[in-house]
C-alpha cells in the first residue's frame, strides 16, 4: 500500500493527529519528547463523496472505500543526521514512506514545551529539512565515488545512475532538497531517483497544527508557512489536532454538528487524507454493482491491465478489455444502462490509461 510518513519536531502534535487519524490509542500523545518511539502505521479510508452517488444509482448493498496508510514517525531533533535523539531510526523509517506529511506547530501554549524554545514553524521546517538534506548528502557522497568508478568501467546501471546522483548532490550542496529535481525528470529517471532512497526526494505536504479558535482562518504562523510552501510548490493544510481528536470520538452526525458549530464544513482529517492521496499522485477508479460500490487506488498514468491487477493478478494476466464509463457520464445518464444507450460505455484495450473516476468492468480470460 501507499504510505505517508508523519514527521515533525517533538511536541508539535503528530501523535495527537495520528491518533485521531486511526482512532487508535497506539501512538501515545504526551507532553514528552520522543514519546512516539516505534513507528506506528494506521490505515485510513479515503473519503470520496462520489461513492455514495454511484452506490445510490446502482443500489449497491455495500460501499468499500480505498485506503492509504499513515506512519507516525518518531520525533526528529536538530542533529539527527549526526545521530542525536532518535536520529538514525527516524531516518530509516522515513526511507520507507512514499510521501511526507510535515506537521508544524502553529499553536501557542506555554504548558507544552517547544524543543527549540519558541514558536516558529518556518524555522522548524528548516531545522528538519536541514537534517534530511545532511543525511542525504552524507549517504550520496558515500555512494557516488563507488558509482563513478563503476561508470568509468562502463557498468550500465552506474552510467545511468551517475548523472542523477550528481544532479542531486549539486542541489544538496546548494542547500536545496532533491524533490526540486522531480519535475525535471522523465519516467525512467524517476525510477532511478526512487531507487536512491533519498529522504528529501519524497513529495511533502505541510500541516499547520493550530489552536481551536484558528481552525477556520489560520493565523500569522500559518500565513508564514503558506508563503514558504508556495515557494516550494508544496501544499498546506490547516488543522487543529485538538479538534480532530475530539471529532474522531464522536458518531458521524454529532461530529458534523460539532464541526459546523465551529464554522467548519468537514473534518480536517478528511482534507488531510485527500491531500495525502493527491500528494502520492494517486487516483481512484470504481467497480460498481448491486453487491458493492468499490474504490480502487492506482497511480496516475496506470494502464488498464495493471489497474485490473490491483483487483486480482488473474485480471491482469488474462486481460482482454476494460468496459469503461466516465464518472460524469455514469451520473448524467443515471447508471450503466443509460450510459450504454447513449454511447458512453467504451471498450478500452491494453494501452488505455485509466482516468480518475472511471467506472470499469474488466473482461479477462481465466
Ligand atoms: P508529538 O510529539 O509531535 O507527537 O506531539 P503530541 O501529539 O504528543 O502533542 C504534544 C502535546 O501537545 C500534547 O500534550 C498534546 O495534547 C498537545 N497538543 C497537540 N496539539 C495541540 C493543539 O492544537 N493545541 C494545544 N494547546 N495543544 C496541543
Amino acid at each position: 500500500g501507499f504510505k505517508c510518513g508523519i514527521v515533525g519536531l517533538p511536541n508539535v502534535g503528530k501523535s495527537t493527529l495520528f491518533n485521531a487519524l486511526t482512532k487508535t490509542a497506539q501512538a501515545q500523545a504526551a507532553n514528552y519528547p520522543f514519546c512516539t518511539i516505534e513507528p506506528n502505521t494506521g490505515e485510513v479510508a479515503v473519503p470520496d463523496p462520489r461513492m455514495r452517488r454511484l452506490a445510490d444509482i446502482a443500489k449497491s448493498k455495500e460501499l468499500i472505500p480505498t485506503r492509504i496508510s499513515f506512519v507516525d514517525i518518531a520525533g526528529l531533533v536538530r542533529g539527527a543526521s549526526k545521530g542525536e535523539g532518535l536520529g538514525n531510526q527516524f531516518l530509516a523509517n522515513i526511507r520507507e514512506v512514499d510521501a511526507i506529511v510535515h506537521v508544524l506547530r502553529c499553536f501557542e501554549d506555554d504548558d507544552i514545551t517547544h524543543v527549540e524554545g519558541r514558536i516558529n514553524p518556518v524555522g522548524d521546517a528548516e531545522t528538519i529539512e536541514t537534517e534530511l538534506m545532511l543525511a542525504d548528502l552524507e549517504s550520496l557522497e558515500r555512494r557516488t565515488e563507488q558509482t563513478r568508478k563503476r561508470a568509468k568501467s562502463n557498468d550500465k546501471e552506474s552510467v545511468t545512475m551517475l548523472p542523477i546522483m550528481d544532479a542531486s548532490l549539486k542541489l544538496l550542496n546548494e542547500g536545496k532538497p532533491v524533490r526540486t529535481l522531480l519535475s525535471k525528470l522523465d519516467a525512467e529517471e524517476l525510477v532511478i531517483l526512487k531507487s536512491l532512497n533519498l529522504l528529501t526526494s519524497h513529495p511533502v505536504l505541510y500541516v499547520c497544527n493550530v489552536a481551536e479558535e484558528d481552525a477556520v482562518s489560520g493565523n500569522a504562523h500559518t500565513e508564514a508557512v503558506a508563503v514558504m510552501a508556495k515557494e516550494q510548490g508544496a501544499e498546506t493544510v490547516i488543522i487543529s489536532a485538538a479538534i480532530e481528536s475530539e471529532v474522531a470520538q464522536l458518531p458521524e452526525d454529532e461530529a458534523k454538528e460539532f464541526l459546523s458549530a465551529l464554522g467548519l464544513d468537514e473534518a480536517g482529517l478528511d482534507r488531510l487524507i485527500r491531500a495525502g492521496y493527491k500528494l502520492l499522485h494517486l487516483i481512484t477508479y470504481f467497480t460498481v454493482g448491486p453487491k458493492e460500490t468499490r474504490a480502487w487506488t492506482i497511480e496516475q498514468g496506470t494502464k488498464a491491465p495493471a489497474a485490473a491487477g490491483v483487483i486480482h493478478s488473474d485480471f491482469e494476466r488474462g486481460f482482454i478489455r476494460a468496459n469503461t464509463i466516465a464518472y460524469d457520464d455514469y451520473i448524467a445518464f443515471n447508471g450503466e444502462t443509460g450510459a450504454k444507450d447513449n454511447g458512453k460505455a467504451r471498450d478500452e484495450g491494453k494501452e488505455y490509461v485509466v482516468q480518475d473516476g472511471d467506472v470499469i468492468h474488466f473482461r479477462f480470460n481465466t
